[in-house]
């Protein structure tokens, strides 16, 4: 039997009506807003009263570049706790547009465990990142048409933070020019673009509890300096109203099915890496109000979007998950174990048994939180059984269970071992234990992450680093949390550094503040907030017939 690709699976599916879906789900007519037949918006705040379900957070070790099947077996995982009687809702990421037509493809699951429509989450879904794009550069045009009409607040053009952006990886904007063309085309200025998913209003959408809070942090944003360095907000624009306005559907989740009709909540999504990572709050409520078990995905590793998950998004979401589920593969594990990219079909115990340290730091730096862990291992065809063992045994020295997950292949019938196995685990009451002190400066909390959660040594501020924590110490900007921008391939900032390196130091270059957020960036390495695309962009394998007939979407 030739294997069917995703898209074919996904077009071979009979869809339910999205109202039965809703209806299932818990919601009342009146709670939803359907877009076409297989998509809605729920309307916040529900009518019943909030009494949360059980919150499953799934995450993993380092990523190959084609990433390790986290939302695959987080919508596998969803699946197979219905199949054994559970009422599961998941709660995930809407996809950029960058990776799509990029390197990692999308990111609506594989094989047989998918969310769907796939191909309408996948490139414009229900406009909230298009929503998101356009109200960032409204703003971004309303400073620069400040600094045009005489400047009142006296913006330094030379220090405006607010970066415009693009949900495109579009290397060539990165560093731009705008202004240019006379008195009558504005004031000429150095300016960026960032992916929309980096963007700060990202952040917002997703940590907003309501559009009372998005509104506050829209006007509480810092988007540039004066000439003699003060900070200015939206707020000081006057325009935090017209910016909301921009994103009131956005602002409300997106609900959709998966292959076997388990229902999905699907809203924000920023990249772990350079981003929070998170879905948004309100999604993640309302999946846990919906269900006994509320599933939901943090991007690429536990050292990024797993970190960013239980130290930024649970202060604000009120809950820590009662379970982490730990992607693995046997291929990513061999690839943190020497064996080259090319190979990791080939069985290889020797390098698994080194690469295996990987997932151990992981494991370790979960457990730190006092929060049941279980490994998920993806089940990919070229495993063999001494491999799967291998890390079977490898968990055993944590008292973790090690499940196979074989959703890609079989769905929720494949996933049934992994959903026993995370109710277990979440049968105890959690006992969180967070990582960071309210009074903790970035410094350290950088210095937390660093040794507990990277296995590393040392936080290393370069010069311009140095010369901002001053300033905003001043400012009383030193006590934030930290949303570390680092790469996702290792533990480190180095990316070709893999496995579990020790005595390694963090760089970070530049902070970025996101009062409105409500956290400190920080870059480290080389990494960037606009990628770029690849010699081999998947755009290149996509079409669409001439009756409409979509392929290569993976
Ligand atoms: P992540 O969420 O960790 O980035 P995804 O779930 O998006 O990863 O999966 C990455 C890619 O790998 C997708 O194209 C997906 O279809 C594929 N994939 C995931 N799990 C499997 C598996 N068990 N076997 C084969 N391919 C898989
Ligand atoms: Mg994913």
């Amino acid at each position: 039997m030739t294997q069917l690709t995703d898209i074919e699976i996904a077009q071979q599916t009979h869809l339910q009506q999205i109202n039965e879906i809703a209806q299932r789900s818990g919601l009342t007519e009146d709670e939803i807003e359907p877009y076409g037949h297989f998509k809605a918006k729920i309307t916040l705040p529900l009518t019943q009263p909030y009494q949360p379900g059980k919150l499953i957070l799934v995450t993993s070790i380092n990523p190959t570049p084609a990433g390790e099947g986290k939302t695959t077996v987080t919508i596998g995982l969803g699946d197979g706790l219905r199949k054994i009687g559970k009422r599961a809702i998941l709660a995930l990421r809407e996809p950029s547009l960058g990776p799509v037509m990029g390197m990692k493809g999308g990111a609506t699951g594989g094989g047989y465990a998918q969310v769907a429509p796939m191909e309408d989450i996948n490139l414009h879904f229900n406009g909230d990142f298009h929503a998101l794009t356009t109200a960032n550069n409204t703003l971004a045009a309303l400073i620069d048409n400040h600094i045009q009409q005489g400047n009142d607040l006296q913006i330094d053009p030379r220090r405006i933070s607010l970066h415009r952006v693009l949900d495109i990886n579009d290397r060539a904007l990165r560093n731009t020019v705008v202004g240019m063309g006379g008195p009558t085309s504005g004031m000429p200025r150095e300016d960026h673009f960032d992916i929309t998913v980096a963007s700060e209003l990202m952040a917002i959408l997703c940590l907003a509890t309501d559009l009372h809070d998005l509104k506050d942090r829209i006007n509480r944003m810092v988007i540039a300096e004066t000439f003699d360095r003060q900070p200015i907000t939206v707020a000081d624009l006057h325009v935090g109203g017209a910016i909301a306005l921009l994103l009131k559907d956005a602002i409300k989740p997106n609900l959709v099915q998966t292959l076997e009709g388990t229902p999905a909540i699907i809203h924000g999504g920023p990249f772990a890496n350079i981003a929070h990572g998170c879905n948004s709050v309100l999604a993640t409520k309302t999946a846990l109000q919906l269900g006994d078990y509320a599933v939901t995905e943090a991007g690429f590793g536990a050292d990024l979007g797993g970190e960013k998950f239980l130290d930024i998004k649970v202060p604000v979401l009120g809950q820590a998950p009662s379970a982490i589920v730990l992607v693995a593969t046997v291929r990513a594990l061999k690839l943190h174990g020497g064996q080259a990219l090319a190979d990791l079909t080939t069985p290889d115990l020797t390098a698994l048994e080194k690469g295996l340290a990987n997932l151990g730091q992981h494991i370790k730096s979960m457990q730190r939180y006092q929060i049941p862990v279980v490994v998920a291992i993806n089940a990919f065809t070229s495993d063999t059984p001494d491999e799967i063992k291998m890390i079977q045994e490898y968990c055993q020295r944590f008292n973790v269970p090690a499940v196979e997950a074989d959703e890609w292949a079989h769905g929720g019938a494949g996933t049934t071992a992994l959903a026993h196995a995370v109710v277990r685990a979440a049968q105890e009451p959690v006992h969180f234990t967070p990582l960071m002190a309210a009074d903790d400066d970035l410094m350290a909390r950088a210095q937390k992450i660093v040794t507990t959660i990277y296995g590393g040594r040392n936080v290393v501020l370069e010069p311009h680093a140095q010369a901002q924590l001053r300033r905003f110490a001043k400012r009383g900007w030193d006590k934030l949390p930290l949303c570390m921008a680092k790469t996702q391939y290792s533990l480190s900032d180095q990316p070709k550094l893999l496995g579990a390196p020790t005595n390694f130091d963090i760089h970070i270059r530049e902070f970025q503040p996101r009062l409105g957020a409500g956290f400190m960036v920080a870059l480290t390495g080389a990494i960037l907030t606009m990628p770029g695309l690849p010699k081999q962009p998947a755009a290149l394998n996509m079409s669409i017939s001439d009756d409409g007939v979509i392929a290569g979407i993976f």
